[in-house]
């Protein structure tokens, strides 16, 4: 079946289109289902758990860090961690500026913006994120990169308002580009969208998409 809901998927999606397979809270049994049928891409939002799993599993994978991150955890998946989503601060980046600098890596970095209505989602406003990119602090780091943005729609049924929200943060990604590139400003990925609206996030403009129950299944609460 994951193999099954996975080529499905991917057959769907245009090359230009990266698929993250978010795999938080199933065992490793289903991620090497998804890993044997050439998935390389893995999203987990807790950094503990996405730490066991590389220890467990293939070292040809990419983990990618989807989820709200604890600075104090930061140095648990600085050895390993390909691309970090949901960067939403300065104070955030800096640690983990230093936690890669200390295993000698450069770790790429995706900002996360609220573009959604809730309160609870995570992620910064276009006014923050420019004080972030103009900071002194950040032009000199050297151990991360930001190469783009990430964010997460309402949860709605209301495809006007999700389109909406998508539709924005690819304004600010397009901003984003046309900003001077400089070492560690290189933005290239535009990560929106998860099972129930990756379709409309693609016809915005996303390139990496982040799934997780469509491939594996529904989660326990
Ligand atoms: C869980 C999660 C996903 C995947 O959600 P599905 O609806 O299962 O596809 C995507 N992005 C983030 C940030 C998540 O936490």
């Amino acid at each position: 079946m994951i193999a099954d809901n996975l080529l499905h998927i991917k057959s769907s999606l245009s090359p230009h289109v990266t698929l993250v397979a978010v795999s938080k809270t199933k065992p490793v049994a289903d991620l090497m289902q998804a890993y044997n049928a050439g998935q390389r891409i893995f999203g987990e939002n807790k950094i503990q758990e996405m730490a066991e799993k590389w220890e467990q599993m293939p070292k040809d994978i990419q983990w990618h860090m989807i989820g709200h991150v604890q600075t104090n955890k930061v140095k648990y998946m600085a050895p390993f961690v390909s691309l970090v989503h949901g960067v939403d601060s300065l104070k955030l980046l800096a640690e983990i500026n230093k936690q890669a600098k200390k295993n000698g890596r450069v770790i790429d970095c995706l900002l996360q913006m609220h573009i959604a209505e809730e309160e609870t989602k995570f992620g910064m406003d276009e006014q923050e994120l420019n004080m972030l990119l103009q900071s002194d602090e950040f032009k000199q780091m050297q151990n991360v990169r930001v190469t783009g943005l990430m964010g997460m729609a309402t949860f709605t049924d209301d495809e006007e308002q999700i389109r909406k929200e998508f539709t924005y943060l690819a304004t600010i990604f397009k901003h984003l580009g046309q900003q001077p590139e400089t070492l560690n400003l290189k933005p290239r990925t535009l990560s929106m969208g998860m099972s129930g609206d990756y379709h409309i996030a693609i016809e915005c403009g996303s390139n990496m998409v982040r799934i997780g129950s469509s491939i594996f299944g529904h989660r326990a609460p």
